[in-house]
């Protein structure tokens, strides 16, 4: 488990970027004003919950912000001759994935991604000795993290992390912060980092989005409808957007707390303290994807290699080679750094790309280097940042933030879910755990009442 080439999880894999059309007819359906349930939100853990709710007989309205389903887990079918995940990429924890085995029936192809990284350090191979500097650093860092975490100390990366990794301390640093959790090592607690399962993990060869896009169709989804407002004094929830109002007897709220924490939702009454301090300490930190077109495979690189490339600050990325076997490559920025170059604009974060390969590819591939895209989730105002990290002490956090408000909102999405935690499969676990809460709060179906 604790290998060097065995990370916590691979968390890589709105923006200048097209995503794929919305699948059609949901715009068209007509919003009743009332329904059993109202969904905020048709991400992971929104598609999971209305499937839920639907299955149970339940009436329901998704009202999702964007022009298409998806949230951070949405591919582009446009920019790249074959679909590209924006978000979401890797399929963390297929045995515990509950999305793995409905891809499956839905005839999507999933294949295991390659184990081994290769090492880069300054544009040439290691020389003897420096892949097991490598190795042996990255394992001392994952099992002082890993056993602080089992034993349940509530510390920081930061702090369980041996200060002695010599010239690997920036890249090991890079790869357990901004890379596998888009923060920096000092804002995130070890026990959190422990409870995410670390298994293999798959690729889908239709990208992860269009499994959530699949899902999707045939929901009662309303698009480009943002909600403002929740009003939960009453029996039930009012539920405002610049579209109309929708009554409901519950809300499932599937949002980013960075949107939560924001106000974008306002709520009256305001949300209790226990809630609201979750969400504050569930903070999301920064991950893009710089989507960059080397034709000619001038590294000679396989399907879907992972790539190292050795560090000296957090100004790094983590390559990611041809994507399903195409000319395309992830290099994946994260934490602070991520955050900054995003908010400054596409064209820094380009110059980095072309920068990154130009000095750790060498000139030849810098020459052969065609079109970057970028991704910019931390200035997505529906989004705003990656996923949800607990800092030290704020572990117990996420199952508080899953806890039903007033019996009748009931949050969800990843910040909720303890082992699976900033995945997709943990998005869809809390939604349909939401669901199963709602459901217990309302009244049995009508049709099971009539069956006495
Ligand atoms: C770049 C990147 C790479 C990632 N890589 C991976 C990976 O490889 N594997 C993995 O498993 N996970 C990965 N993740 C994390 C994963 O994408 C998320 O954990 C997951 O998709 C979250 O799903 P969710 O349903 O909780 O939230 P979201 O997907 O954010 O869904 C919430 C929805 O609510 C909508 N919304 C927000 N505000 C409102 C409002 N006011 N009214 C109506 N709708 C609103 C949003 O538009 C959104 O569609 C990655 C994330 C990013 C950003």
């Amino acid at each position: 488990m604790n290998g060097p080439l065995m990370t916590r999880r691979r968390l890589l894999a709105a923006s200048a970027l097209v995503p794929a059309a919305p699948a059609l007819g949901q715009n068209a359906r007509p919003a009743p004003a009332e329904a059993d349930v109202v969904v905020v939100g048709a991400g992971a853990a929104g598609i999971a919950a209305a499937r839920k709710l639907t299955a149970a007989g339940r009436s329901v309205i998704v009202l999702e912000a964007k022009d298409r389903p998806g949230g951070r887990c949405i591919a582009d079918t446009v920019n790249f001759g074959m679909p590209m995940d924006l978000g979401a990429h890797w399929i963390h924890a297929p045995e515990d994935n509950p999305l793995v085995p409905l891809a499956r029936a839905a005839g999507f192809q999933l294949y295991d991604d390659p184990e081994r990284a290769r090492l880069l350090v300054k544009g040439r191979r290691p020389r003897e000795g420096e892949w097991e500097a490598y190795a042996s650093a990255l394992t001392r860092a994952q099992r002082a993290i890993l056993d602080a975490g089992e034993a349940g100390r509530e510390i920081s990366l930061a702090a369980a992390m041996p200060t002695n990794l010599r010239d690997w301390q920036a890249t090991v640093a890079f790869l357990k912060g901004a890379w596998d959790s888009g923060k920096e090592l000092a804002d995130i607690s070890c026990v959190d980092f422990y409870n995410a399962i670390e298994t293999r993990d798959l690729f889908c060869r239709q990208s992860y989005g269009a499994i959530l896009a699949k899902l999707a169709e045939g929901l009662p989804i309303r698009l480009s409808t943002a909600v403002t407002r929740i009003d939960w004094s009453g029996r039930g929830v009012v539920v405002e957007t610049p579209a109309g109002t929708i009554r409901a007897r519950a809300a499932v709220v599937t949002a980013s707390t960075a949107v939560l924490a924001a106000g974008t939702i306002r709520f009256a009454p305001a949300l209790p303290k226990r809630q609201a301090d979750a969400i504050a300490a569930l903070s999301c930190g920064a991950y893009e994807h710089l989507i960059v077109h080397l034709p000619g495979n001038p590294m000679e690189a396989g399907a879907d290699e992972p790539f190292v490339v050795k560090a000296d600050t957090a100004a790094t990325a983590k390559p990611l080679a041809r994507i399903g076997g195409s000319d395309w490559w992830y290099l994946d920025i994260g934490g602070s750094f991520a955050r900054d170059l995003a908010t400054a604009g596409p064209a820094p974060m380009k110059a980095f790309a072309a920068e990154f390969i130009g000095n750790e590819f060498g000139p030849q591939a810098r020459r052969a280097m065609g079109e970057v895209h970028v991704t910019s989730w931390v200035t997505d105002p529906f989004v705003r940042g990656a996923w949800s990290v607990a800092g030290p002490g704020a572990t117990g956090q996420r199952l508080r933030l899953a806890e039903p408000v007033g019996q009748r909102i009931h949050f969800a999405g990843e910040a909720t879910d303890e082992g699976l935690w900033g995945t997709v499969g943990g998005a869809f676990a809390s939604g349909e755990r939401a669901a199963d809460q709602a459901l217990r709060w309302l009244q049995p179906p009508a049709r099971s009442r009539r069956r006495g």
